[in-house]
């Protein structure tokens, strides 16, 4: 069943060069026999995203122009194929960008992030959700309650990578935790954190605004660089989600013995100087994250508790014909911006009037 008119077109966001998106038209895709086509309500802008924009790679992955970005997003089922199950037209949802292969040894052991063949939407060569529609496999679309907007929902993306990330790391109830750096992903492990009832959660930021945010989400107390410092040898795990160099080596000094640094924030440069030698005197253990597996139930169930406060990190919003405008405010990380939400069904209506 369907009640998508396939005569149209729709709409995309096309990253045709660097800093450089407009709205194109693409045909609507069709649904494989396990698929659902999502409408997409709600797409937030992330940092790959961010960078893949204005630099056009990330490593050696390299955008193939035109692309379309976004992978955190949410919607609503309006067709499902006919082996389809767990959905049905009018379900409200959220969708895991990643797909794996469900076959190979990763797969099969769990780790299906790690999975060579994963598909994941917007990371070169594949297109991502900045657009009307995206056909998704059912069993990596999850229903989110009623309790939760769309908006909040894409926050399930970056709620995920937090939560592989404390999962990785161990983190048990009354543990000292810092994390560094209030980007979207930082908030997030403060979310998790306070989830999994860390006794303190110090979170560090340039700016303030990200600072407050943080300590509505949970955050026990705030250190804003560089006027204030971060105390030594004294915290469980250390998250370094800024990828910023300063970040990484205070961190390590931060750590009491046999603490665990977590890193999730790419660095600028690939090789990062470290301070192997306290590392090994003190037994620290480095951790490294890449996505998540088997994160969203929870992460869902995470966003509908704190639901009363988690939309403070969503900071601005345009529709899909502005997608220009939402880039750019969203390159703006070192001012308040923090989440960029972009809405592909929506136009005519002035979001972002004072
Ligand atoms: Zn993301
Ligand atoms: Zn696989």
């Amino acid at each position: 069943m369907s009640i998508v008119d396939r005569s149209q077109k729709m709409q995309v966001a096309s990253l045709v060069g660097l800093s450089q998106v407009v709205v194109d038209y693409d045909t609507i895709p069709d649904v494989l026999p396990n698929e659902v086509l999502v409408k997409v309500e709600a797409v937030g802008i992330c940092g790959s995203d961010i960078h893949y924009y204005q630099h056009g790679h990330i490593g050696a992955r390299k955008v193939q122009y035109p692309h379309i970005q976004g992978h955190e997003f949410a919607g609503t089922v309006v067709e499902v194929g006919e082996q389809v199950t767990n959905f049905a037209v009018g379900d409200r949802v959220t969708v895991e960008p990643g797909v794996p292969c469900r076959m190979c040894e990763k797969c099969r052991s769990g780790k299906y992030n790690l999975c060579d063949q994963v598909v994941f939407l917007s990371t070169p060569p594949h297109k991502g959700a900045l657009r009307q529609y995206i056909s998704h496999p059912e069993d990596f679309v999850f229903p989110i309650p009623d309790e939760l907007t769309f908006e909040e929902a894409t926050l399930a993306e970056p709620l995920s990578v937090a939560i592989h990330a404390l999962k990785r790391a161990n983190l048990r109830p009354g543990m000292r935790i810092l994390i560094t750096g209030m980007g979207p992903v930082g908030l997030m492990c403060v979310c998790a954190a306070s989830f999994y009832n860390a006794s303190e959660i110090v979170v560090t930021d340039m700016v303030k605004h990200k600072l407050q945010v943080a300590t509505e989400l949970g955050a026990t107390s705030t250190i804003e660089i560089p006027l204030e410092t971060i105390p030594e040898d004294y915290f469980d795990i250390v998250i370094e989600t800024s990828g910023a160099r300063p970040a990484l080596q205070s961190g390590i000094r931060a750590l009491e013995k046999g603490g665990k640094l977590v890193s999730i924030g790419f660095p600028k440069d690939a090789e990062v100087p470290i301070d192997l030698t306290m590392m090994l005197q003190r037994e620290l253990d480095l951790i490294t994250v890449y996505r998540y597996a088997n994160t969203f139930p929870l992460a869902i169930s995470i966003l509908k508790e704190l639901k009363e406060v988690v939309g403070t990190v969503i900071t601005s919003t345009f529709e899909l014909e502005h997608i220009d405008e939402a880039m750019k405010k969203a390159t703006e990380t070192h001012l308040d911006s923090i989440k960029v939400i972009v809405y592909p069904n929506k136009s005519g209506k002035k979001q972002n009037t004072e």
